[in-house]
């Protein structure tokens, strides 16, 4: 439920209605908006009678939420969630572009790499360490060796890192390196690391499930704010229908219906959403028309060698072809790209 305050009303009627929520043995949330303030609930499994509000000083209304993630949901926080990387901002009307190889093969491959992605003004490497893969004959990333090659690379260049954090033993120490957390899709329901996630404030990338509906990736997402971490970026990944010419069926509906639904921003991965380095510059493409806040591509100084998914790993001179193409597309689009100049 969310208790609409009347305008310019007391901080006292304020501290009335979030202790009435409290005694009730729910959480109130304080969402102050440009004119008059907002108190969300949650905590509850059942329906909250709105009587029990609508006659306290200064309340105006007692809307039900009827979505059950609210923390995540729009009407719970009107306008859209801007998550602060250090000095840079996601969910602007600036594009995001993260880049970088699918796993951290060696500290000349990470370092050669997030080099010439910073020449291309790019300001976010991807690049895994620990790497969840179907198989446990795969490789596994190079791990604690790969987040100390991850700061080398910050270091030799400035650039940003996003790398995915498996489960919860190994939090700490990928949060300390990261910049942004990646929960990779096979994790979305992993409800122990969400919850850990949640107690830290690292900006978290949140790819959506193999098999999730919107709604699931929502409820996911609820975790991580249930916390208390509101730096949540949602990230569209593909998901697994019948078709079998590509990897995954990358969702972009589910671009507008995630701004319709949620203040959170959402990117695009259209390297494992198709699956093929062919298809990866038109789909970055649709992403943006679609209204995505930016894109995270898989790119690999020589992909036919790369340790996983070579095959839909752009080379640095596709990347620079992608970065012209969204150059000229976000204006259309009322927006611009977040490269250095
Ligand atoms: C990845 O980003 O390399 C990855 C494993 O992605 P996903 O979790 O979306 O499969
Ligand atoms: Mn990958």
């Amino acid at each position: 439920m969310l208790i609409i305050m009347k305008l310019n009303s007391p901080r006292s009627e304020i501290e009335q209605v979030k202790e009435k929520i409290t005694n009730l043995g729910y959480i109130p949330h304080e969402i102050p908006g440009e004119a008059r303030m907002a108190i969300g609930i949650t905590g509850n499994r059942g329906k909250i009678d709105p009587e029990i509000f609508l006659n306290m000083p200064g309340v105006l209304e007692a809307i039900p939420v009827t979505k059950p993630y609210k923390l995540a949901n729009k009407d719970f926080k009107p306008g859209s969630t801007i998550v602060n990387v250090g000095s840079e901002q996601i969910g602007t009307k600036e594009l995001t572009v993260i880049a970088g190889p699918c796993s951290v093969e060696s500290r000349d491959q990470i370092v050669e790499i997030a080099s010439s992605l910073k020449n291309m003004g790019i300001k976010f490497l991807r690049g895994g360490a620990y790497k969840p893969r179907t198989s446990p004959y795969a490789f596994q990333g190079l791990k604690e060796q790969a987040l100390q090659y991850l700061k080398d690379a910050r270091e030799a260049t400035g650039i940003k890192i996003v790398t995915e954090v498996k489960d919860t033993e190994t939090l700490p120490l990928v949060a300390e390196c990261a910049d942004i957390l990646q929960v990779g899709a096979r994790n979305m329901q992993n409800y122990s690391l969400l919850e850990a996630i949640g107690a830290q404030r690292k900006p978290v990338l949140l790819k959506r499930g193999l098999s999730a509906t919107i709604e699931e990736w929502l409820m996911a997402a609820e975790y991580i704010l249930n916390g208390g971490n509101n730096n949540v970026i949602l990230c569209e990944r593909g998901i697994r229908t019948f078709e079998t010419a590509t990897r995954n069926t990358l969702d972009l509906n589910a671009v507008p219906i995630v701004k319709k639904l949620s203040h959170l921003p959402i990117i695009v991965d259209p390297s494992h959403g198709i699956g093929l380095w062919e298809g990866v510059i038109p789909m970055s493409l649709a992403a943006i028309a679609a209204g995505a806040d930016g894109v995270i591509v898989e790119v690999h100084q020589d992909p036919a060698n790369a340790l996983s998914d070579g095959y839909q790993s752009l080379k640095p001179s596709k990347m620079k072809i992608l970065l012209e193409r969204l150059q000229l597309l976000a204006p259309i689009m009322e927006r611009t790209l977040n490269l250095n100049k």
